[in-house]
């Protein structure tokens, strides 16, 4: 006699309901306990109700404050899935010692189980991403024959960082699947907005059209669009970036994965069957492959591995507060293309690919030294795909170094000459990325070295960062630059 307590990012038939049906929860206390961008709290609304109008009398749909509340007010205890918070983790725990929770499941959301993380880590001195991709690859048995990779190699990294194509506006690839709204999707507009006059919910960015797939229906539909005509071209050009394609090829399933509509290897299984039916090249299929059940898998893990406390490292002591134009998304404020166009892009949908992410955005606050948990904090509540397991080793580890390396060799930081070859953003820029001293000096390329100066000290052990670090000593103009950026305070650019 058990009722399965499905959260809100448990949605696909993967995680099976109990022999009594199905308890789904809408908090209203969740829903305002952050600031969240508006579209994400649609996306996740829209989720939970279309779910809860596939699984019909299955399912027991209530709308309370609190989790709590549900509990008490559902009167019988319920099994859930482990959920995907330290913070809910740890609400399911205390329930379970209440008998309120009947038990705890190992959640089908990912592919690897906790437990066996915790043996693979074992003694090893580091994770290595690309270890624990290897093992994954072997384990599931994807693009391997025998023990050898498929091709010759584990990574066709190097064949996947094509700039985009010259004098191009768009890729010009097949659109990627775009979702029609409902009527489910009219009342979550509808109700988002009456909270909002009414009850005081704050959100931030834009309302939208609703872009992302929230039913399992729609996630096998952009998945199939994704593999037969995008996932080819995905590959030499997922880190491009260009001001009139905002989705390049990428696939755009991030949302549907984390609100698991989608189970990892499935969709992993899907883009190899690509590969055999001839729909995309080894490069392409590896490069999503490796996104989805290593890198992914690996952010998941490292997070209940790490535990809470890692989020809040701060290796590179970055202090500064998160200025409100970049809090509140004001792309119009800034003039420095790159970042405007990319801002614009979270105000208004949520979501940028993770180039834009890491090379704009995280290079941008790692160069000013925000403070990674805030930062983490900006992620997680500004992308429509941001959630507590998934932001604080992409932000804290990979994208801000500040977890003293545990992750990444060497901190993502550059200059404007990156942005300049990946993207077609300098043409249109009032900014020079060759100019780091001036009026029409490259606040990136500025910033590259100002971050390369102020943290000298804390980044000369790593072998990595000698050769850059060398390099500041030959700018005749280094005092000149530094000053300049700390006059420019936390204006935007
Ligand atoms: Fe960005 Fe600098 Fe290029 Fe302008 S010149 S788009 S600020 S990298």
């Amino acid at each position: 006699m058990t009722r399965r307590w499905l959260f809100a990012d448990q949605l696909g038939p993967h995680f099976a309901p109990g022999r009594d049906g199905v308890l789904l929860v809408e908090s209203r206390a969740a829903l305002g306990r952050r600031r969240y961008h508006r579209q994400k709290l649609h996306l996740v609304l829209s989720a939970l109700r279309h779910r809860a109008a596939e699984l019909g009398d299955s399912a027991v749909v209530l709308r309370t404050d609190t989790y709590g509340e549900a509990l008490a007010e559902i009167g019988e205890p319920v099994r859930v899935y482990e959920p995907t918070s330290h913070a809910a983790d740890d609400f399911v725990r205390r329930r379970l010692a209440s008998g309120e929770v009947e038990g705890i499941d190992p959640t089908p959301g990912f592919s690897l189980p906790r437990e066996d993380f915790a043996q693979w880590a074992g003694g090893r001195r580091r994770l290595r991403m690309d270890d624990f991709y290897r093992f994954q690859r072997q384990r599931l048995d994807l693009l391997v024959e025998g023990d050898r990779p498929v091709g010759g190699r584990w990574s066709f990294d190097e064949d996947n960082r094509e700039p985009p194509p010259k004098g191009a506006d768009t890729l010009g690839v097949p659109a990627a699947y775009r979702p029609r709204e409902s009527d489910i999707d009219a009342e979550v507009r509808d109700d988002l907005d009456r909270w909002t006059r009414e009850d005081g919910l704050e959100t931030v960015g834009e309302d939208g059209p609703r872009l992302f797939a929230v039913t399992r229906r729609e996630a096998l539909a952009a998945l199939e669009r994704f593999v037969t005509h995008r996932l080819g071209p995905f590959g030499p050009h997922e880190d491009a970036m260009l001001r009139g394609d905002w989705a390049m090829a990428h696939s755009l399933l991030s949302v549907p994965l984390n609100l698991g509509l989608l189970s990892p290897v499935e969709v992993a299984e899907r883009a190899v069957q690509a590969l055999h039916d001839g729909d995309a090249p080894l490069a392409s299929v590896e490069g999503f492959v490796r996104q989805v059940i290593g890198w992914r898998e690996y952010v998941w893990h490292v997070y209940w591995h790490a535990g809470p406390a890692y989020r809040r490292r701060n290796g590179l002591g970055a202090r500064t507060a998160l200025p409100a134009w970049w809090g509140e998304l004001e792309a119009e404020r800034v003039d420095a293309a790159c970042l405007s166009d990319v801002l614009e892009g979270v105000r208004d949908r949520g979501w940028v690919h993770h180039i834009p992410r890491l090379m704009v955005l995280g290079n941008w606050a790692a160069q000013r030294g925000y403070d990674p948990d805030a930062l983490t904090e900006w992620f997680q509540t500004r992308f429509v795909d941001g959630y507590d397991w998934v932001m604080p080793a992409n932000v804290v580890g990979m994208s801000q170094h500040a977890d003293g390396g545990a992750m990444a060799t060497k901190p993502y930081v550059s200059g404007g000459a990156y942005i300049d070859r990946m993207s077609d953003y300098c043409g249109g820029c009032r900014y020079n990325p060759r100019k780091r001293v001036g009026d029409d000096a490259c606040p990136f390329t500025a910033g590259y070295w100002a971050y390369l100066d102020r943290n000298a000290d804390r980044l000369e052990g790593n072998h990595r960062m000698a050769r850059p670090l060398q390099g500041r000593h030959r700018l005749i103009d280094l005092e000149a630059l530094v000053e300049q950026e700390r006059a420019r305070g936390d204006s935007p650019p």
